[in-house]
């Protein structure tokens, strides 16, 4: 059997990488990997596949730096033709990026399964582009494979799953979240090599930092009261920010660099490293959907730089506030001791979503 799976940003990178292991650990199944380009530099793509034992790329598109439009229709061509070439039984799409609707839209057009993980999610904020790949992704997708019961619920909401006439109806599984299943493998390996004394850091001693959502950085008054929030938390503990280069290219075209004056800027960092980081902050702010997550496996309180969450189980469970881009707001939810309500739900699944994941393929094929 043959499995297709498109790759292009970061944390599909890394939700890959347990799927690929356990795609690997299957003999009969050749796996072929596609990478977009979506991301390329080196800190932001070769680093990770290299860290996280991800097999090397059987083709890269080197399609980035476009407008949406732009992007995904030359994506579409190109795995178009590699789809032809290489006739998969399966096309295995990650979460909700350019290049997951690219290969999704190239593989059901050719009518080739498309199996989507990380299906199911809603901010219910159609102005995020991430929003808009996720619907249709899903609507086309042959298995939707859900991290968490409320991606299961959200899909049953709208009316899934779909029947057609000349297909077999859409079929929906909670198989947990890939991403926890990364950390619980990366976990020990973190502890034992990555030493917090790499950045001069003390444990519980600073705050970290990620933004480059569209939402704020496109908007210069939210990114503008986000950085005076993180200036006056900054006077307290270090706040250490790993900077996007999207959100760097962003300051500097609005020569707004003077907003990150005293914060600990670093570059994107690996991801064992980046584990390391979230493990031993005090605070997490984000407005990253995989960090949300990890400030929760991590056991780390979280402030998410957004109006909304696809990931509502760490709200109601009392490990992450949802404070948008008001200076007060983030201010005082950072100063706000958390209360963390339900310590027992494992709503993440069991550690083994992608050894679930390539069974269903395998036995589906
Ligand atoms: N990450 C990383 N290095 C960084 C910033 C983030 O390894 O400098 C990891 C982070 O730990 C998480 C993933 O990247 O696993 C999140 O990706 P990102 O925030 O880019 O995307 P999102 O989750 O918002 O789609």
């Amino acid at each position: 059997m043959k499995i297709l799976t498109i790759l292009g940003a970061r944390p599909q990178f890394i939700k890959a990488a347990t799927v690929s292991r356990a795609i690997a650990a299957n003999q009969n199944i050749t796996e072929v990997i596609v990478h977009t380009g979506q991301h390329f530099d080196a800190n932001m793509s070769d680093v990770f596949f290299e860290q996280l034992d991800i097999p090397k790329p059987n083709h890269s598109l080197g399609i980035a730096n476009l407008n949406h439009g732009a992007m995904t229709g030359r994506m579409l061509e190109a795995i178009e033709l590699i789809v032809e070439i290489e006739r998969p039984d399966w096309v295995l799409v990650y979460g909700d990026t350019n290049s997951t609707l690219a290969g999704a839209l190239a593989a059901a057009k050719l009518h080739v399964p498309v199996a989507h993980v990380e299906a199911g999610l809603r901010s219910h904020n159609l102005a995020m582009p991430e929003e808009i790949n996720r619907v249709l992704v899903d609507r086309i997708s042959s298995v939707l494979f859900c991290p968490t019961e409320t991606a299961v619920e959200n899909l049953h909401v709208e009316g899934f799953p779909f029947t057609e006439s000349k297909r077999k109806a859409q079929k929906i599984l909670n198989v947990g979240d890939v991403m926890y299943d990364a950390t619980l493998y990366y976990r020990e390996k973190v502890r034992e090599n990555i030493l917090l004394t790499e950045w001069g850091l003390d444990e519980k001693g600073y705050v970290l930092c990620t933004l480059h959502r569209a939402e704020n950085t496109d908007n210069p008054l939210r990114l503008e009261s986000i950085f005076d929030a993180l200036r006056e938390i900054n006077r307290d503990l270090p706040v250490v920010l790993p900077l996007h280069p999207r959100t760097k290219n962003l300051l500097e075209r609005l020569g707004a660099m003077r907003w990150l004056d005293g914060l600990r800027l670093l570059s994107p960092v690996p991801y064992l490293e980046m584990q390391r980081l979230e493990m031993d902050a005090k605070v997490i702010l984000t407005d990253s959907g995989g960090m949300q997550k990890e400030a929760y496996f991590h056991q780390v309180p979280c402030v998410t730089l957004r109006d909304e969450t696809e990931w509502v189980e760490t709200v109601t469970m009392g490990w992450n506030q949802i404070v948008g881009s008001n200076r007060e707001k983030i201010l005082s939810a950072f100063h706000r001791p958390q209360t963390h309500v339900n310590q027992t739900l494992q709503p993440y699944g069991a550690g083994d979503a992608a050894l679930r994941i390539t069974d269903y393929l395998w036995n589906n094929r």
